[in-house]
């Protein structure tokens, strides 16, 4: 160490507390990076990879980037998972004694991210805490550049899905984690494997009760449990604690303003597994995990960054209250019928800035100027935006309106404070507004005046030297300058000192212009010094007023969504669902939201649907691949969530029971990468469902069974619809089921409430059409050598494949199998009842019986068959 040079020795003295982040060290202009940080961010960023004299031998690996585009290398540093801590300049260098002091002054980490280059305005970004004991967790989860957090308690006998599910509703970008999460190998597993995200063992030190207690008090006051909800006795104060600790030591300042608290219970949403949230595609795609082919892609038509990401989560947490989406939905058919009206909200809210983070980076201190005046611009349009609101007649819409504050007070603050051309950054002055305070301007005009007196001194110098291309300049290196080419040089008087020699001339200074520099220096640095201390100021005063400035953008986001609901509504020709807590799902020409986009030119053929817990509970739906099953099965579904979050949707008319959870088991979804089976990935799916559902769930499946043999496979999924269908064996709840084994369609009529339907098709020689219309009743063939054909098989292979089929059919005719089967299974079902054969061979006395008795019984048993 002591070899080193003394700015290394402080380097290495900082590097020691921060061993797991990239050190952005500041020198200069320049964030520099030493040793393996340097090799690590040289290969990331693309870094020219230099050394630095560093006292030893060998220069020290160095690589670095310029202070004012910093942004966008940590944004690419913490999008690879890596965490980044900048260390500044604390002192001013000028005036420094020996080593410029530096100092920390922020950890940036995937989860407190503030900075709107480094966050996608369209999601929130979440970090998680999670403390785990037993059965029990605490979970919280926090946006930290809207400043909001999330907090639940859970309590299951399987507490490792209950957390992961949890997980998958907000896929936080870090997640802060207990000791006692380790033991619960599935969910580390689950994290480390399915989600893009950070994880910060805390110690378990960290934990220690009077800890907690303290760092709950310091931000929520005595009386948090109150004031936030968060239980005295529950574990979530644990989670809280951790991570409020954490975003102290990440060192962002105003965390203690932040107190929005939204307890929730995950009984308020419906339950959407992982699984199901991926087959539904709701925000993502199944393959290639893009926004377009998703719900989220039709339904996205808000005009704010805030409606876009309450939008994602109204998607992301469907309601089961129906008075709520009722509510909802009064607001959008409010907004459906009157076209005006809509148009123009959505041209007003076109003009709302991001006030939900604009306001937290206030809270922080990092808000640019450029920025305090769009929240000014934004608020102009508050009162416009009211207005419109009130003015549709809607009860609901008017209860939003009242919550948009016009913010008049703090719009007509900023435009007094904020010069209207303040620039992004503050270190240049320029900021504060012409008339707002008396000594900006006095020093302002100083500056101002003295360039008018060097342009004066520029005169008179080259009057006095008598050289015509004299110049007066200014660098950062040494101040104000005089500048004379080469081909005067020898004009320049002795009193001139040079410093600096240029391929075209040379620069000097005197006497004189170093007292004229100190004066305007003195005036521009008081300046910058008094700018910065008054914008902070009005930083200080905006984030007062916090509160007023949530609940308006809450209000203003709100009003987006349902406009943008309104208007896929219209577009879309969608209808608002009757909403109710029947069982019913009554659908008449119901359409896939996103399929019926994707056709775009063709036409989607709609389709009715009637399911309940009665006569109706199981739909079996057979046809051949491609005929449109799929499709079905997933529109209702969609349209059950899609009502549910207070949309319309695509269909004539509608009729949707609030359902508690919708189950899908689809076959895209197979984990063969996880080294599971296609059969076992589908049984353990199964298996979750039939667990989990109740009767007041919806659930989809699509073809159980496969992966084993016929007979296996044919087995279970009987075995599942009577579990399912059946609410004496088990759920009784809604559910669509499509298979290729036609032997379940003998299932309508037996199990009660179970009905058949297909999908049709038109089949001419040895061709066949898809109709994709659902029809009552089982389909009369798989038409599995027509759809290879239409697949592209050649001629020859499905010629032969009916060859094939007949000579198969010809020796085990298909329906005696079928026939045999289920006879099989009926007398498995009921055992009690004994055939009049049983009776006789059971009343048969082998013993006497003369070969010719034996043969006539023989004959009659056959007979039976
Ligand atoms: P299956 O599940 O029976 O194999 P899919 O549901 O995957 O069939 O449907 C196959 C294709 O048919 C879909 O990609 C879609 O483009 C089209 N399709 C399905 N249903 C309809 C419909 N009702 N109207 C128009 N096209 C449809």
């Amino acid at each position: 160490m002591a070899e080193l040079s003394p700015m290394m020795q402080q380097y290495l003295e900082i590097k020691k507390q921060h061993k797991d982040e990239i050190l952005f060290y500041r020198i200069g202009d320049f964030y520099e990076m030493f040793f393996d940080d340097a090799l690590t961010a040289s290969k990331e960023l693309d870094l020219t990879l230099t050394g630095k004299q560093c006292g030893m031998e060998e220069r020290a690996p160095m690589c670095g980037v310029p202070f004012h585009s910093y942004e966008g290398y940590v944004a690419r540093l913490i999008a690879k998972g890596y965490k980044v801590a900048i260390c500044e300049q604390v002192e001013d260098p000028a005036k420094a004694k020996g080593l410029v002091k530096r100092d920390i002054i922020r950890v940036v980490t995937p989860g407190t991210v503030i900075e709107s280059s480094m966050l996608q305005d369209d999601r929130n970004n979440y970090i998680a805490s999670i403390f785990l004991k037993g059965k029990k967790a605490g979970l919280c989860f926090a946006d930290v550049s809207t400043g909001t957090a999330h907090i639940t308690e859970l309590n299951a006998d399987k507490i490792a899905p209950a957390v992961i599910t949890e997980l998958c509703r907000y896929h936080p970008s870090e997640v802060l984690m207990n000791p006692g999460l380790l033991d619960c190998r599935e969910v580390t597993a689950y994290i480390k494997k399915n989600m893009t995200c950070s994880v910060e063992l805390i110690e378990e030190e960290r934990y220690a009760p009077g800890l907690v207690a303290a760092s709950l008090e310091n931000q929520f006051g005595r009386d948090w449990a109150q004031t936030t909800g968060i239980a005295a006795d529950g574990l979530v104060r644990f989670a809280m604690a951790a991570l409020l600790e954490y975003l102290h030591d990440t060192q962002i300042k105003g965390v203690e303003r932040l107190k929005t608290v939204i307890t929730y219970n995950k009984a308020q949403f419906m339950r959407l597994s992982p699984v199901t949230r991926a087959n539904l595609e709701l925000t993502e795609t199944l393959r290639g995990r893009e926004k377009r082919g998703t719900l989220l892609w039709v339904l996205d038509k808000t005009s704010t960054s805030m409606g876009k990401r309450m939008l994602r989560s109204w998607i992301e947490q469907p309601l089961i209250s129906s008075a709520l989406i009722n509510h909802r939905l009064n607001a959008v058919e409010s907004l459906v019928k009157q076209t005006m009206a809509r148009g123009d909200l959505t041209e007003e809210l076109g003009y709302i800035a991001d006030m939900e983070r604009l306001m937290t980076r206030t809270v922080y201190g990092s808000a640019t100027p450029k920025e305090i005046y769009t929240l000014a611009q934004t608020c102009d349009r508050l009162p416009g935006l009211r207005r419109q609101a009130e003015a549709c007649g809607c009860p609901e819409l008017a209860e939003l309106a009242v919550q948009i504050d016009p913010l008049e007070d703090i719009k007509a603050r900023i435009y007094a404070a904020v010069d209207p051309e303040a620039p992004s950054t503050l270190k240049d002055g320029g900021v504060i507004a012409k008339g707002y305070h008396a000594e900006v301007d006095e020093l302002r005009s100083i500056r101002d005046n003295t360039k008018g007196v060097l342009a004066q001194l520029e005169a008179r110098l080259r009057q006095e030297t008598g050289i015509p291309k004299l110049k007066i300049g200014y660098n950062h290196v040494f101040g104000y300058f005089i500048e004379v080419s080469n081909s005067y040089k020898s004009m320049v008087p002795e009193t001139y000192i040079r410093k600096q020699t240029l391929t075209s001339g040379e620069r000097y200074i005197t006497q004189e212009l170093k007292e004229l520099e100190s004066k305007i220096l003195g005036a521009h640095e008081r300046l910058i010094t008094l700018e910065h201390r008054l914008f902070s100021e009005l930083l200080e005063s905006i984030s007062a007023q916090l509160d007023r400035i949530q609940r308006t953008a809450n209000a203003v986001a709100q009003l987006d969504v349902l406009t943008a609901l309104a208007q896929v509504a219209a577009e879309n020709n969608y209808c608002r669902p009757i909403v109710d807590d029947s069982d019913e799902l009554t659908i008449t020409e119901g359409r896939h939201p996103v399929v019926e986009q994707m056709l775009k030119g063709s036409l989607f053929v709609p389709n009715d649907t009637t399911l309940n817990c009665g006569a109706d509970r199981c739909l079996i739906i057979t046809g051949p691949n491609m005929a449109g099953k799929s499709t079905y099965m997933r529109q209702n579904a969609l349209i059950a969530l899609m009502a549910q979050i207070g949309s319309f949707v695509p269909a004539s008319s509608c009729h949707v029971g609030v359902v508690d959870a919708i189950f899908t088991r689809i076959g895209a979804s197979d984990d063969l990468s996880a080294g599971q089976s296609t059969f076992m990935v589908e049984m353990t799916e199964v298996a979750e469902i039939l667990k989990n559902a109740t009767a007041k769930s919806l659930v989809v499946l699509d073809e159980i069974g496969r992966g084993t043999s016929t007979f296996d496979g044919m087995s279970i999924a009987r075995a599942v619809v009577e579990h399912i269908a059946d609410p004496a064996k088990g759920l009784g709840c809604k559910t669509l089921f499509a298979t290729h084994y036609h032997e379940l369609t003998e299932l309508e009529g037996g199990v009660d409430g179970v009905k058949n339907y297909n999908i049709a098709v038109k089949k001419r020689g040895e061709d066949i059409t898809f109709l994709r219309r659902i029809v009552r009743g089982p389909a009369d063939d798989s038409y599995g050598i027509e759809v290879a054909k239409l697949a592209g098989l050649p001629g020859s292979v499905t010629r032969r494949a009916h060859e094939v089929l007949r000579a198969l059919e010809a020796t085990a005719p298909k329906n005696k199998v079928e026939q045999m089967d289920f006879d099989a299974l009926q007398e498995y079902n009921s055992p009690a009842v004994p055939s009049e054969m049983m009776d006789k061979l059971e009343a048969l006395d082998v013993e006497t019986l003369t070969p010719i008795e034996a043969l006539n019984f023989l004959y009659e048993l056959k007979k039976t068959l």
